[in-house]
């Protein structure tokens, strides 16, 4: 990638930003045959994008506020990621639990015109259940004053393997995208940004990068790229936090997911199994300033303990926090003091020297964005009209008839490399950790084939160790850093740097922040 860099005078598009919506427009701009670069900070969707629910959804929720645009469109995302990423996406279905009279028709007449919204695109029809219906697909819920349920379709993916596998997409199709590679400025030439300024983090090496258009995709770090451009600039963005607890799949013994439709914030809370755990969240909480690691507040953890603790008919308890991580939602700002209120609609703003800024959105609807965004972009850089090919282009590793209970599915086609691997030096197979699904040979892929570069690249983004278990995840780190130090051919203060910062980072996904966890622990 490098290499590419230093050989191409200049670019059509160079963005800023590895997350969703970069990773998204490089697709976009590369498959249209523009000459494109993206540049990340640290590692692709270290950011928000790896910090999601993990879900490809319309937003039943945004349908009570009422937004029929917003879900409108990431129905017909929805859909169409599902079929493009199909080896990604799997459909998933919820049970909505009801105590009150009035709940199983109220839902059930809402989910009745979601299903009718998604069209042709739909995952399956949403159905009236009677209690013991109900029961059946959620066995753990609490029994008491049970009354039935609503059963609807949405879909479920993993946000930092498909992120990994977008940015592989965009390479198969000539980008050069090149993650610890920092934007610090913008080279501009009479008043119009005409490139970027970026430092590659490993050997503190300055490129100067020209490019037609630059947009900024930075997420919630938009407004400090914003300023670099102009620095009276508006601030365009809220920050809320969310976050979500892990627990042992013994708390949500069907495949079902729970969706709980009115937490005492207003808002919706979800129990999905994933990887063979389950994830509880989230919350929303305005924030002030954007950090890269944000970290659970103990007020968070209890709220969500609190909510869930409502619904299941065994309690889990602080102990059996398995891992608790944290996201920075970029709201498009608005006057509105409660965040939950504010849009999830992306906006797109173009500076007076032509920098453009994406801002909001939800993972769901990174292709829309990015689709939105390169029309603008193409005009801005005076390039023939060029047809937008992402709705039906296939994500890297697209694979048909796949079974999700598999070890390795959410390599796609990729897996046969893994495997082949294997067959070599069957060493490969053993797990990394006796509590984590992942064996040996996808660390070594990971170097090879998804630019993983530190430790946390392979066990927090490559691999999801670090959010399935953090505790086993940090039991982990030796024996990573040691195999990927023989990989790349790094020394012994390299493997203890690595160590050191990866349970620095990680001690935050462990919440022993809460003071109850501290002491039970
Ligand atoms: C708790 C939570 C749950 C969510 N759940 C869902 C869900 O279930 N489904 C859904 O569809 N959406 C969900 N979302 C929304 C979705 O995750 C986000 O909209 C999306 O990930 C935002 O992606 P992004 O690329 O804009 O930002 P990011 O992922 O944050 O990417 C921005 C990137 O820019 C990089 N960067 C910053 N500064 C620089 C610089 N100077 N140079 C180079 N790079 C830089 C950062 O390192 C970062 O990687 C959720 C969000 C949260 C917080």
């Amino acid at each position: 990638m490098l290499e590419q860099l230093g050989a191409t005078k200049e670019f059509d598009i160079c963005i800023i930003g590895g997350g969703a919506t970069g990773l998204g427009i490089a697709v976009d701009a590369a498959s249209r045959g523009c000459k494109t670069i993206l540049l990340e900070k640290y590692d692709f969707a270290k950011g928000t994008s790896s910090r999601s629910t993990k879900l490809v959804h319309g937003g039943v929720r945004y349908l009570q506020q009422g937004n029929i645009k917003l879900v409108m469109e990431a129905l017909k995302e929805r859909g169409l990621l599902k079929k493009n990423a199909p080896h990604l996406v799997k459909n998933q279905s919820f049970v909505i639990p009801n105590y009150k009279w009035w709940e199983n028709p109220f839902y059930g007449v809402g989910l009745k015109v979601y299903d009718w919204m998604a069209g042709s695109l739909g995952l399956g029809p949403s159905q009236l259940l009677n209690k013991e219906e109900t029961l059946a697909l959620a066995p753990n819920l609490d029994q008491d004053g049970l009354r039935g349920g609503v059963l609807y379709h949405d879909g479920q993916f993993d946000d930092a393997r498909l992120a990994i596998h977008l940015a592989m997409t965009a390479v198969d199709h000539g980008a050069v995208v090149i993650n610890y590679m920092n934007v610090e400025g913008l080279m501009k030439e009479n008043e119009k940004v005409c490139g970027v300024i970026a430092k590659d983090s490993f050997e503190n090496k300055e490129f100067e990068i020209k490019a037609k258009v630059v947009i900024n995709a930075t997420g919630i770090f938009s407004d400090s790229i914003a300023k670099l451009d102009d620095k009276n600039a508006e601030p365009l963005i809220s920050h809320s936090q969310g976050i979500h607890l892990v627990f042992d799949k013994e708390f949500l013994l069907s495949d079902t997911a729970i969706m709980i439709p009115r937490t005492d914030d207003g808002r919706v809370l979800f129990a999905v199994p994933w990887h063979n755990k389950i994830i509880v969240g989230t919350t929303d909480t305005p924030v002030s300033s954007a950090s890269e690691e944000p970290v659970a507040r103990k007020d968070e953890i209890d709220f969500v303990m609190q909510h869930i603790h409502r619904y299941l008919k065994k309690d889990p308890s602080y102990n059996d926090i398995r891992s608790v991580f944290a996201g920075l939602r970029p709201l498009v700002k608005s006057n509105s003091k409660i965040t939950s209120a504010i849009s999830r609609d992306h906006h797109i703003a173009v500076s007076d020297s032509e920098l453009i800024s994406i801002t909001g959105g939800k993972w769901t609807t990174y292709r829309k964005m990015a689709e939105d965004v390169m029309e603008i972009a193409i005009h801005k850089a005076g390039m023939s009209e060029k047809e937008c090919v992402t709705k039906h282009l296939h994500i890297h590793g697209y694979k048909e008839n796949n079974d999700y209970t598999a070890p390795l599915y959410y390599y796609g086609t990729d897996e046969t490399g893994i495997k082949t691997a294997i067959t070599k030096d069957n060493l490969l197979s053993e797990l990394i950790h006796p509590s984590l699904p992942y064996i040996k040979a996808e660390i070594i892929w990971a170097v090879q084939n998804e630019m993983c570069m530190t430790v946390e690249d392979a066990l927090s983004r490559r691999t999801r160790a670090l959010l399935l278990d953090a505790k086993a995840a940090i039991e982990s780190a030796s024996l990573v850093a040691n195999m990927m130090a023989k990989e790349m051919g790094k020394n012994e203060n390299w493997i203890k740097e690595q160590i050191d910062s990866f349970i620095s980072v990680a001690k935050n996904y462990l919440p022993t922040s809460n003071p109850k966890l501290q002491t039970s622990n």
